[in-house]
């Protein structure tokens, strides 16, 4: 689904991302973990086509990229719901706006309306269409969010720290969703992470960056089963890839 050979990125002189090259399968689930700085929002768009890199192959489904996607969505730190929509019309939105939905969104409202309340259903908003977002707590906002990101079926859906403002219990609360959604939906994922829990609970593959400029340094493939639950953070595999990873990124942080 996306394709990346041996992309760099300048801004200026400034060298962000160098020599990225990774490929990610559909309907894989990825994340991208690294120290700050090191180019991991500058592979997000890159690969979304906002940016054009400086050398180097983006491929997306199979297309060259050379200016912004059609078939990805995204969700960031912040949960940006439109203060005066309900929830409901907040995660509508996309479907007002992207075909073939849009030509639908009058004579079939109903249907989409259906759509989104199976969405909502999912993620345990199933009673709070009809509210405000300043009537959700944070934890929901963000539900009611990725929902948005992915009630238009995108091929893809980007997260850069959707979860990095969250309380510890609501952010793997937030895990069991963004989880529950991919099962359902089976976009491709890129996840942008501090949290190498984060990653190696909802990945399926988990790529380390080197400080900048950005390099891929690891690729590591997370082999436990799905559905991943809470208790799956006490699997010593799963604690000993977490660790392992730990490991990884304090070498990279200390090598300068
Ligand atoms: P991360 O997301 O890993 O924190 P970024 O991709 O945001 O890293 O940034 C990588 C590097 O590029 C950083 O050193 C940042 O300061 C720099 N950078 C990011 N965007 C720009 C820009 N528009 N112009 C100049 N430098 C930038």
């Amino acid at each position: 689904m996306v394709r990346m050979a041996g992309v760099s990125l300048k801004y200026g002189d400034m060298l962000a991302l160098e020599d990225a090259t990774l490929d990610i399968a559909d309907g894989e689930f990825v994340a991208v973990v690294g120290p700050s700085g090191c180019g991991k929002s500058t592979l997000m768009k890159l690969v979304t086509g906002l940016l054009p890199p400086t050398g180097g192959d983006i491929e997306f489904d199979r297309k060259r990229v050379t200016g912004p996607v059609r078939g990805a969505g995204m969700a960031f730190q912040n949960a940006t719901l439109l203060p005066w929509r309900t929830t409901t019309d907040n995660v509508m939105l996309p479907l007002e706006i992207v075909e073939p939905y849009k030509s639908q969104s009058r004579s079939n409202r109903k249907a989409l309306e259906d759509k989104v309340q199976n969405l909502l259903d999912i993620v345990g908003l199933g009673d709070f269409g009809d509210r405000l977002p300043w009537q959700l707590s944070g934890g929901m906002q963000q539900r009611a969010n990725l929902c948005r990101a992915i009630i238009h079926e995108p091929k893809l859906l980007m997260l850069d720290e959707p979860f990095a403002a969250l309380d510890a219990f609501t952010k793997e609360d937030l895990w069991q969703v963004l989880q529950d959604l991919w099962m359902h939906q089976k976009f491709t994922g890129i996840l942008v992470t501090h949290d190498l829990r984060e990653a190696v609970y909802l990945a399926d593959t988990v790529y380390v960056m080197s400080n900048r400029p950005g390099r891929i340094l690891h690729r590591c493939h997370i082999p436990l089963d799905r559905p991943r639950r809470p208790e799956t953070t006490f699997d010593p595999v799963y604690t000993e890839i977490v660790n392992d990873l730990r490991a990884k990124i304090a070498a990279v942080r200390n090598a300068k």
